[in-house]
């Protein structure tokens, strides 16, 4: 049951009607205090909600949890428990925080569970084990190949059978605030024949969505794509920093390397897939046909807005592009079944991003390269400062939100700034 989800449900709790929290969202993250206290968490508009302390005082004492399970710092040890473990706790906040709860009002008033959102900070809220990138949008993936290769031949021929995707790098995943440190590398020049090492100067961000997996499958057995969604907890914004030039010398034969793995973030709260449940919708009608164990029944697509600010030492943020999530080509359940087909395992708190979120007109790139087209075009700032990569002392600002009869779920900011 997914009484969270009750669209008519109000909180005691206060909260702007635009606001990308209000209680049918109940997301996941963690914060710590300025005294260094961890607390798992979840957010009702700007009040932030204390799991450990709810935990502690008894709340969740009709739950069948693991002991504990809110009192570490980070959500492995609840990502590690079922679906059905998920829905409940999920459940059971919005009904300690719905309006007609005054008994819990009065409780959980009287104890240290609510926090001020400009009081805490947050950090990762997952120990993520393994990272992959796909590389699921088709607009995405043709601009590229269309400037890289062969405008006619923009696909390769395996794209359309297979989600394409590499294993990434999960050390250097960071949170939304951190600072981004321009990488440095080797880089081929113009018509040159030999690298130097440089600076990058070919700076990107890449417009994604990041999903949390829980427990999955065994190492030798696989994932059916049916039961797929059963193993996704959550989304996040996710932007996968790239040094384009450093990516351009080294990524043949075996893909991206160091031009990628020098840093990713996400943002803090993790949105449930059952929150999004509203906000499925069809994705493209894929042709040529998929092999069986990629076939899928029903709407696998998420209608979720996704736009990308950039704001400079001088300019206000300025919107560079708006995508959605929607354009998705290869859906999460097909991801998930193909990672596994070969019997790799997924384990609890991996971190699976989907690849350069494009839709199909310009102003929908998920990223610099294909907005400047390979650099061909410039991008105006507010105060009139162009841009074809991103320069030092700019703050790349990702936003997501999905909409929907007066719904409104969202992801908050993810931002970061380059040093
Ligand atoms: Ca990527």
């Amino acid at each position: 049951m997914l009484s969270a989800n009750n669209i008519n449900r109000k909180s005691w709790i206060k909260y702007d009607s635009n606001s990308d929290f209000p209680i049918q969202n109940i997301p996941f993250g963690v914060f710590k205090t300025n005294k260094n206290n961890f607390h798992i968490a979840s957010r009702i508009g700007d009040t932030i909600i204390s799991l450990k302390n709810l935990e502690k005082y008894g709340f969740f004492e009709d739950l069948c949890l693991t002991k504990d399970t809110f009192q570490g710092k980070n959500l492995n040890k609840l990502l590690k428990q079922n679906k059905s473990i998920w829905r409940s706790v999920r459940n059971k906040i919005c009904d300690l925080f719905d309006l007609e709860n005054v008994q819990a009002k009065e409780l959980i008033s009287k104890e240290n569970i609510l926090f001020e959102h400009k009081k805490i900070e947050m950090v990762l809220p997952v120990k993520i084990g393994d990272y992959t990138d796909f590389y699921s949008s088709k607009d995405h993936a043709t601009n590229v190949g269309k400037m890289f290769r062969d405008p006619e031949n923009a696909l390769l021929p395996n794209w359309l059978h297979i989600p394409v995707g590499y294993h990434g790098r999960s050390s250097s995943i960071v949170i939304s605030g951190s600072p981004v440190k321009r990488p440095k590398g080797q880089i081929l020049p113009k018509e040159a024949k030999i690298p130097i090492f440089s600076e990058c100067k070919l700076l990107d961000f890449e417009l994604e969505m990041g999903f949390i997996t829980g427990q999955a499958n065994k190492l030798g057995d696989t994932i059916n794509i049916d039961n797929a969604e059963e193993y996704i907890f959550g989304l996040c914004l996710f932007n996968d920093w790239s040094a384009r030039d450093i990516q351009k010398w080294e990524y043949v034969p075996l893909g991206p390397f160091l031009g990628k793995s020098f840093n990713s973030s996400m943002s803090p709260w993790i949105i449930t897939l059952d929150a999004l449940e509203h906000f499925k919708v069809a994705g493209e009608k894929q042709n040529p046909e998929v092999l069986d164990y990629l076939k899928f029944k029903g709407n696998k697509n998420y209608d979720i807005n996704l736009e990308v600010l950039i704001k400079s030492k001088t300019s206000k943020p300025t919107l560079v592009t708006k995508s959605n999530f929607k354009y998705m080509y290869w859906n999460m359940s097909q991801q998930l079944a193909h990672h596994s087909i070969n019997g790799c395992n997924i384990n609890a708190g991996d971190l699976m991003a989907s690849g350069t979120i494009s839709g199909p007109n310009e102003s929908e790139f998920g990223s610099m390269l294909e907005l400047s087209w390979a650099g061909k075009k410039t991008i105006k700032l507010e105060n009139g400062e162009e841009r074809k990569f991103l320069q030092n002392g700019d703050t790349v600002i990702m936003k997501g939100y999905a909409v929907k009869n007066n719904l409104r779920i969202g992801f908050g900011e993810l931002t970061n700034t380059i040093i």
